[in-house]
């Protein structure tokens, strides 16, 4: 089984990845994760991607394409992957097609979590994380989730805990913005690249808008 996703950042593409991970028994390719794990490793990978991650740019396709390319070719991805955060523009999804023609591998799935540029946006930055539990749902924007109010101050909806905190990078506009600029291209961005994907497969779009649970049923029944 050979599986794409894609979605914005505050889409909730990493929590539904790790769900389809589990119900395939793939394994779950994160590009992210292999740059960060070649940065703390200190390997030439890693001393090379590390500038651009840290601006917040892509990492040059001459490195990354190779990369996921190899990487597919290793033994636990016989069975096959899901792979996440490849293809992040135009030439990387040209790539991968390319890639799998000639070794006559198929896609099975491509799939789309959409959401609003707006909406992905106040995602983010509405997250709470409480004090008992990071995974207790509190987003300030998310009428579904917002926080519980007591005595006049925030407190945890699942919980009751006063101590919310907002995480740094949750709050850094510029830097959201930068990553959601580059996945909202459709001329030479991820959105062209999973406009390339539609011409070619059928991909399954699934509205990012309700909660966990009711995105993972809906992708769940798009799968079986
Ligand atoms: P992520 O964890 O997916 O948000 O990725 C973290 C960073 O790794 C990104 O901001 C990019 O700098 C880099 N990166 C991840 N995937 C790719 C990709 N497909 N192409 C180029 N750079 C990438």
């Amino acid at each position: 089984m050979n599986i794409l996703i894609f979605g914005p950042n505050g889409s909730g593409k990493g929590t539904q990845g790790a769900i389809v991970q589990k119900k395939y028994g793939v394994p779950h390719i994160e590009t992210g994760v292999i740059f960060r794990e070649n940065i703390s490793k200190g390997t030439d990978l890693g001393k090379k991607a590390k500038g651009f991650i840290d601006r917040g740019e892509l990492v040059p396709d001459d490195i990354t394409i190779p990369m996921i390319l190899n990487r597919l070719k290793e033994a636990d991805c016989k069975e096959g992957w899901l792979l996440d955060g490849f293809p992040r523009n135009l030439a990387q999804a040209e790539a991968l097609w390319e890639a799998l023609t000639k070794e006559k591998m198929k896609l099975d799935y491509v799939i789309e979590i959409v959401l609003d540029r707006d909406i992905s946006k106040k995602r983010i930055m509405g997250r709470r994380l409480c004090a008992t539990d990071n995974n207790h749902p509190n987003n300030i924007f998310i009428d579904a989730i917002k926080p519980a109010e007591k005595d006049g101050k925030m407190v945890c909806r699942v919980c009751g805990n006063d101590k919310l905190t907002t995480r740094a990078d949750d709050q850094d506009e510029a830097a959201i913005d930068k990553r959601h600029n580059i996945y909202y291209d459709t001329k030479t961005g991820t959105l062209a690249g999973v406009n390339y994907f539609k011409s070619r497969v059928k991909v399954i779009e699934i509205d990012g808008r309700p909660g966990v649970p009711e995105v993972s049923a809906e992708l769940m029944k798009k799968l079986s």
